[in-house]
């Protein structure tokens, strides 16, 4: 637990000031895909809107060190754990208006495909694919099959780093390839976060697009090591090529280190498959990303996101 910072007052005074329950020391592995993870000093869920602002604004007034996690699917979480206040949102309110699909942050890009399937509105289907949140969709411009949020993002309510909100549009957001402006925060705490994200979809016949959802599911069954622990692709792709290709050609398929092991049926997979730790997945994928290089000359940057206290990490295991 990081000096000056009294777990218990603080979690008393966000009961007393917003009426959120928090737990402390709270093992964080199980609010992530990859399922490895030490404690937060303080965690809080947030079901709605309201709770969402008023936690961050509440951090950021007394500079206390926070991270928003939506599904934990593209992060992995040190051992040693995250120290500050670590708040899940959970906001799931979402609305359909003719073309038009509202979701706050907390909705889960599965539910939002098969609920805009439902409504006969058709260009959310890769959400099936994608594990997190709205949130961390928006964050990271995910994306599949051929599509991602910037095709299809109208506008995002953000709660911009001033405590105020605003909406900006997709072309505002700085979107490329699994990028938007949202990753660059700064450091010590997030900048702007997502409150809830309106996409413009396309009227289509719900039996088509329920089709088009079969197939996404039966894709990710076969090429992916679906129902095990991961965060996903590990690298982004370079330009030109593929990282799971430069993985594989290198040899690395099965390699395992501890817990963790390259999947063999998608090698831009780190799968937490023995109860590996935060340690075991790191070590296996600077492993790879250092024989890449070798092999190819190709440095691989990562796509999944390092948080938490990884000091102790870098002393004893570099
Ligand atoms: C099996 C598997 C398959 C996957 N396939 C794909 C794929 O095909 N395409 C793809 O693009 N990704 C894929 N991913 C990665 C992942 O699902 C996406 O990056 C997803 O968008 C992350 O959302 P999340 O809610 O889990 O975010 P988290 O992992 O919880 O958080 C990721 C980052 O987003 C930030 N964040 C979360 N919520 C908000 C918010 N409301 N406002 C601002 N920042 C926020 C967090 O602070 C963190 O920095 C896959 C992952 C897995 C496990």
């Amino acid at each position: 637990m990081i000096a000056d910072f009294d777990a218990i007052a603080i979690g008393t005074e966000i009961q007393r000031r917003i009426g959120v329950k928090t737990s402390r020391d709270e093992p964080l592995g199980r609010f992530t895909s990859m399922r490895v993870g030490g404690p937060a000093d303080l965690f809080a869920v947030a079901h709605n809107a309201f709770e969402l602002r008023a936690l961050v604004r509440f951090a950021r007034a007394r500079g206390l060190p926070h991270l928003i996690v939506g599904r934990g699917s593209d992060l992995v979480i040190a051992d040693a754990g995250v120290r500050g206040l670590v708040i899940q949102v959970r906001a799931e309110g979402s609305r359909i208006e003719g073309s038009r699909y509202t979701a706050e942050a907390g909705v889960q890009m599965a539910r939002a495909a098969t609920e805009t399937q439902g409504g006969g509105l058709t260009g959310l289907e890769f959400g099936l694919a994608i594990p997190g949140t709205v949130g961390g969709a928006v964050w990271a411009n995910a994306g599949a099959h051929g599509a991602d949020v910037a095709g299809i993002l109208e506008s995002a309510r953000l709660l911009g780093t001033d405590g105020g909100e605003i909406v900006v549009s997709g072309a505002e957001l700085g979107f490329g390839y699994r990028d938007s402006r949202l990753k660059h925060a700064s450091p010590g705490g997030p900048g702007e976060l997502v409150i809830e994200a309106t996409f413009a979809l396309s009227p289509a016949d719900p039996a088509v697009i329920k089709g088009r959802l079969d197939e996404i599911r039966r894709w990710r069954q076969a090429h992916q090591p679906i129902g095990l622990p991961s965060a996903g692709s590990v690298f982004r792709n370079p330009p030109g090529d593929s990282a799971g290709r430069l993985i594989e050609a290198a040899g690395l398929k099965g390699l395992r280190m501890g817990g963790a092991v390259v999947s063999e049926k998608h090698a831009n997979f780190i799968v937490n498959d023995q109860k590996g730790t935060a340690a075991d997945v790191r070590r296996l994928a600077e492993h790879v990303r250092a024989e890449v290089a070798r092999v190819h000359g190709v440095e691989l940057e990562f796509e999944i996101e390092f948080v938490g206290d990884w000091t102790e990490w870098k002393a004893g295991a570099a």
